[in-house]
């Protein structure tokens, strides 16, 4: 298609007109979750957000090559220098596990919500524990090039003379060296690193420690800003389109990454820098961190709204209602979760499903006259395109065809006349709603959803929980169990309580 791209560049902090290294084709990396918990809306945000922008470019007709890591090994609890623990090393202690069964019950947990949700997978999910080698091949580069030194087995980043070499630490997340050198010496003063501004590469496991590697510094594991660095590069090249993440990521992790890819490489890793920005909930950032005033932590996971199992919200909301919410604000701005906004949401969705409807089910007509009507829905379907192509602005572009909805149901109801339309802006006009809504947004026709209080959905359901119950009633176990797993099989979920049965989509 051919539209012009425009993209906020995070590294410039400007807006750029998108021009990939090759023609047609597009590299993207996008860091993945850390697989040692359930995700949180939060994180879904996140990854919502990189599924449009996926989508949108396969849809200008780019190539595109989509990579999101999962984070299996190297994320701390907090800095080296204080002891701290892997991440999904202490769940794993804690909980008695090998730390493969936790990354491999949270990973399934992740590709299941991703599902729901109906992101896209995409094409390369490397995992930080299956390269290993490559890691450990690039902390060789970084020091044979002078940008890393080893002390006790542990190999750190010399940030000071990188930032001396090189005018690019602190680029991205506007952090000042100095600064820097200032925060982190008052934090720790037992180090072994030459500065408080360097960061392990390379970390030297002490006995307790579960997860390690042999190196030829020690047997240890790698940095967390190490695994996105190698496999970018592995999967990528040295240099790339787009680097995407949540906008927490810029300081240390992204700045981190860039150093490293510096360091080994000598070059940029990437040309875009992309970062959503934070999902709040009643105005605070959505975190699995306890707060310390309220004893409990503010999040909220998908499966709490898809079941409305939540005291922050007064109902279950479907999957498409949340991706509908999330495509209402601009992937930089943030984002706050309260029920109202949700029920807003709900609203929103079925307005324009069911305008979408009506829209598909129009006959072909007669080719009208290409009066004011026509001009108007066509100049619509233009501002549509524009805005998306500008920063991937879903809410401008969701805002247009909601004032194209009007149109659609004054057709419907004849205060409009199909002879003011030609036969080509109708087709247009159905293209544009089917493109945006199915192939862009994502979405998915949910209006036989719990959540959508359709009628016959409601009645045919009835039907078959009294079935299942007659089934419990005869001991027909057989029978009970094969409504309840069909169901499931359809993401569908019954729930017994006192007031009966009640059902709902997961
Ligand atoms: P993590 O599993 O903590 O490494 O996070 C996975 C992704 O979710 C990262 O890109 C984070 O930036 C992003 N993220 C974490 N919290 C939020 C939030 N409240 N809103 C949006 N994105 C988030
Ligand atoms: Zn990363």
């Amino acid at each position: 298609m051919n539209i012009d791209l425009v993209i906020h560049n995070t590294l410039s902090n400007k807006k750029e007109k998108f021009e990939p290294i090759e023609d047609g084709y597009v590299g993207m990396y996008v860091c993945g979750p850390t697989v040692y918990s359930d995700v949180h809306l939060g994180n879904c945000r996140t990854f919502v957000s990189f599924d449009i922008i996926y989508r949108y470019l396969k849809y200008l007709g780019y190539k595109v090559r989509y990579v999101r890591n999962i984070t299996d090994v190297g994320h701390l609890e907090g800095d080296v220098d204080t002891g701290a623990e892997d991440k999904i090393s202490k769940k794993a202690r804690l909980e008695k596990l090998e730390p493969m069964e936790v990354v491999q019950q949270y990973t399934v947990g992740f590709h299941d919500i991703m599902r729901i949700l109906n992101t896209e997978a995409p094409s390369i999910e490397p995992r930080a524990t299956g390269h290993i080698i490559e890691q450990i091949e690039m902390v060789q580069a970084i020091i044979d090039n002078g940008f890393a030194y080893e002390k006790n087995g542990s190999v750190y980043f010399d940030t000071i003379k990188f930032a001396k070499d090189k005018d690019v630490y602190g680029q991205l997340s506007g952090r000042i060296l100095e600064d820097l050198m200032v925060e982190t010496r008052e934090l720790n003063n037992q180090s072994e690193k030459n500065n408080p501004a360097d960061f392990a590469i390379w970390i030297k496991a002490d006995e307790s420690h579960i997860m390690r590697w042999n190196s030829p510094w020690s047997v240890g594991f790698p940095g967390w800003h190490l695994e996105c660095s190698a496999m970018s590069t592995k999967y990528l090249g040295k240099t790339f389109d787009i680097h995407g993440g949540g906008n927490d990521l810029k300081f240390p992790h992204h700045e981190n990454e860039i150093a490293q890819n510096f360091g080994a490489c000598g070059c940029q890793p990437a040309n875009y820098w992309l970062h959503t920005n934070m999902l709040l909930m009643n105005g605070k950032k959505m975190s699995k961190s306890i707060d310390p005033e309220t004893g409990v932590s503010n999040s909220i996971t998908p499966q709490e709204l898809f079941t409305g199992n939540n005291p922050n919200i007064s109902k279950a909301f479907s999957p498409m209602v949340i991706r509908f919410f999330m495509l209402q604000s601009h992937y930089r701005s943030t984002l706050d979760l309260t029920d109202a906004a949700l029920v807003a949401a709900e609203k929103g969705y079925r307005r324009l499903m069911e305008a979408n409807k009506v829209l598909q089910n129009f006959a072909a007509i007669e080719n009208g006259a290409a009066g004011d009507l026509d001009k108007e829905i066509n100049l619509l379907i233009d501002k549509t395109h524009s805005e998306m192509s500008h920063d991937f602005n879903t809410p401008m572009a969701m805002a247009r065809l909601f004032e194209l909805v009007p149109k659609v149901n004054g057709l419907k109801e004849g205060h409009l006349s199909f002879s003011d339309l030609t036969t080509d802006t109708l087709d247009r006009l159905k293209q544009v709603f089917s493109d945006y809504i199915y192939t862009i947004f994502g979405l998915k026709d949910e209006l036989d959803s719990a959540s959508s209080g359709n009628s016959s959905m409601d009645g045919l359901m009835q039907l078959v929980i009294e079935l299942r119950q007659g089934a419990r009633e005869n001991k027909d176990w057989p029978t009970s169990d094969k409504i309840r797993d069909t169901l499931a099989e359809l993401e569908i979920q019954l729930k017994d309580g006192k007031e009966g049965t009640s059902w709902s989509k997961i």
